[in-house]
C-alpha cells in the first residue's frame, strides 16, 4: 500500500477506541472539499510510510491501541488493501475503515469476512447531485450497492456528509437521508484548511445547521456535528 500519512495516537478517529491512524495516497475522486488534497495528488513513487513500518508499530503498541484507522485518500484504491487489514488482524488490533463507498467489491469483502470493525462511509450528496461534489463521473450502481452491503452486514458503521453551501441545500439534506435511513448518521458542517483546494467553499450557517436539527430532532440516529 502507498501511505503517505501516519499519526500514531487518535482518540477522535475511532470514536470510543485508542488507535492509531494512516492515510494511504490516491483517490478516485476529486472532491473540492477534500481535507487532504495533498495525499490525492501525490505523484512520488514511494509513501512516506511503509506496510512494515506501520506493522512493527502495530506489534510493539498491541497493548495500549485498540486498533487503526484506514483513511486517505481512498483506501480501496489501494490493491494491497485486504492483505494489509489481514496483517492487522493477525495481530489482534480492530480495523476502522474511511471510505467514499465507490468499491462495493472490496467493501463486500471486507464486510462479509469481518476484517474490518467499524466503516464510515461518506455521502457526498443527493444522488442526482453527487458529481458536483466528488467533481468526477461518479457509479451511482455501486455507491447503492455500498450502502447496502453496510446495512446489510453485521459489521458496525456509520454514514456522513459534510455540508457545503456552495453545494448542499436543505432539500439535499432530506433527500440523502432516504438514502441512509435507519443507519447511525453524522451530518458535519464544512471547515475550511490549508489542504482545501477550493477556497471559495463556506458552510452552512448556525441557523441553518438548526433548521436541520429541527428536521431530525425525531431520528434519534442521526447526529449534527459542529453546531
Ligand atoms: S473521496 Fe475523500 S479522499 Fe477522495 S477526494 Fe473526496 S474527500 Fe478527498
Amino acid at each position: 500500500m502507498i501511505i503517505d500519512g501516519f499519526d500514531k495516537l487518535t482518540l477522535l478517529d475511532y470514536p470510543g477506541h485508542v488507535a492509531c491512524i494512516i492515510f494511504t495516497r490516491g483517490c478516485n475522486f476529486r472532491c473540492s472539499y477534500c481535507q487532504n488534497s495533498s495525499l490525492i495528488l501525490h505523484k512520488k513513487e514511494k509513501g512516506n510510510f511503509s506496510e512494515e513500518e506501520i506493522l512493527d508499530y502495530l506489534n510493539l503498541r498491541k497493548n495500549v491501541l485498540d486498533g487503526i484507522v484506514i483513511s486517505g485518500g481512498e483506501p480501496t484504491v489501494q490493491p494491497e488493501l485486504i492483505n494489509f487489514i489481514k496483517k492487522v488482524k493477525a495481530i489482534g488490533l480492530k480495523v476502522k475503515l474511511d471510505t467514499n463507498g465507490s468499491n462495493p467489491k472490496v467493501l463486500k469483502e471486507l464486510v462479509s469476512n469481518k476484517l474490518v470493525d467499524y466503516v464510515a462511509m461518506d455521502i457526498k450528496n443527493s444522488l442526482d447531485k453527487y458529481e458536483i461534489v466528488a467533481k468526477c463521473k461518479v457509479n451511482e450502481k455501486a455507491l447503492k450497492e455500498s450502502i447496502k452491503i453496510l446495512k446489510n452486514g453485521s459489521v458496525d458503521y456509520e454514514f456522513r456528509t459534510t455540508l457545503i453551501k456552495n453545494y448542499h441545500t436543505i432539500d439535499d439534506v432530506k433527500s440523502i437521508y432516504k438514502l441512509v435511513k435507519g443507519s447511525k448518521y453524522y451530518i458535519q458542517n464544512f471547515k475550511m484548511s490549508d489542504d482545501v483546494l477550493d477556497k471559495n467553499l463556506i458552510g452552512f450557517e448556525a441557523d441553518e445547521l438548526e433548521k436541520i436539527k429541527a428536521i431530525f430532532k425525531n431520528e434519534k440516529n442521526v447526529e449534527i456535528r459542529g453546531l
